[in-house]
């Protein structure tokens, strides 16, 4: 399998590609990192207020929750824990239903496990009855996500608990969590009553937090203990310790993003109705779209006017959709315009 490609550093203009919030994080995080003394940044970070402001948020215990350098790092760190094959064992499984953020198959691959694809349904409804078809004795991780990225189809809670009261002893469920505000659901107040559940989130979405990487890890002590000694120490930096507590602190800074998320995604399935292209309602912060033969049209001439979509079309039955971000309206309305000048010319 090839390496993960990072899509190409593209600032200039209008970042609609990589889910990130286009309006960026709270003024009081700037003013947090603006009081950081040189001793602190001299020093190893202390976690411990981070980690409790973090709990409070999540209403868990502050001993079930693991902060780690952006989700991302959180997933490898339980793909090598839990994916790593003993001398002499098996060669351990990770499930994925696809279409699925392809980090899940690069760590699967970097941990040395075998990467067991599930295949999606048309209108992507979560494909229980596969999944749960999928499950060896050496299934060590199902990862789930859930709202879905990059189709934004939600996962029914009842399928992640089914999942796993099936899993063989010692496999676990990850419930990617990094869009978890935008649906306003949850699966961290059923985690008490499934240990082999574990819950990722991210501030770099909701949060606008992503350049300076922070996420964590939610389940049971032991469970998320086990992927504790896989992540590296001191991973997360003090700007981000100081930072998520400044943006935990300023809820209506977020509140103002969801709502300004919810209009523009009724401006994008709007557009798209007008326009005649197909799109999965979502319940994150962007939209797939299915513009068929036009799509490659759409990504390049959007590009070509500095605004950035993300091509999805060689994903697991993704042909001929791409993902556009769906966050400030402001964003929204002058993508939606390049959308209507490039589809209308392409006719
Ligand atoms: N999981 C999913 C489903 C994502 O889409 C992303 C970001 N693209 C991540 C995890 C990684 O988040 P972070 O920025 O915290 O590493």
């Amino acid at each position: 399998m090839s390496h993960y490609q990072k899509p190409p550093e593209l600032y200039e203009g209008l970042r609609l590609h990589q889910n990130e919030n286009t309006g960026g994080c709270s003024p009081r995080v700037l003013e947090a990192l603006s009081t950081l003394r040189a001793d602190e940044i001299g020093f190893y970070p202390p976690y411990a207020a981070a980690t409790d402001a973090v709990a409070t948020y999540l209403g868990v215990a502050a001993d079930r929750l693991t902060l780690v350098n952006g989700l991302d790092e959180g997933i490898m760190a339980l793909a090598v824990a839990y994916l790593r094959a003993s001398i002499g064992g098996p060669q351990l499984e990770a499930i994925v239903p696809e279409p699925a953020f392809e980090i899940f198959r690069f760590d699967t691959a970097v941990a040395g496990g075998k990467l067991v694809q599930v295949m999606p349904h048309r209108d992507f409804r979560f494909p229980l009855d596969e999944v749960l078809a999928a499950i060896t004795p050496n299934t060590r991780v199902v990862f789930v996500t859930n709202p879905n990225n990059p189709t934004g189809v939600g996962v029914p809670m009842d399928a992640i608990k089914t999942i796993a009261r099936r899993l063989p002893a010692g496999a676990v469920v990850f419930v990617d969590e990094a869009y978890a505000e935008f649906a306003g659901e949850s699966f961290i107040p059923e985690l008490d009553a499934f240990p082999n559940v574990i819950v990722g989130r991210t501030f770099s979405k909701a949060f606008g937090l992503a350049g300076l990487r922070i996420g964590c890890l939610v389940g049971a002590p032991a469970t998320v203990d086990a992927i504790r000694q896989a992540v590296p120490v001191y991973s997360v930096n003090i700007a981000a310790v100081v930072a998520i507590q400044a943006a935990l602190s300023d809820l209506d800074h977020l509140r103002d993003y969801l709502r300004q998320v919810a209009e523009s995604k009724t401006l994008v399935y709007a557009a798209c109705d007008r326009l005649g292209v197909k799109y999965w309602k979502s319940r994150a912060n962007f939209v797939l779209v299915c513009a068929g033969d036009r799509t490659d049209a759409l990504v390049t001439g959007a590009f070509l006017r500095g605004i950035y979509l993300r091509d999805r079309s060689t994903e697991p039955g993704c042909a001929g959709c791409l993902r556009m971000g769906a966050g400030i309206v402001e964003h929204t309305a002058r993508a939606l315009a390049v959308m209507e000048e490039v589809l209308c010319a392409a006719r």
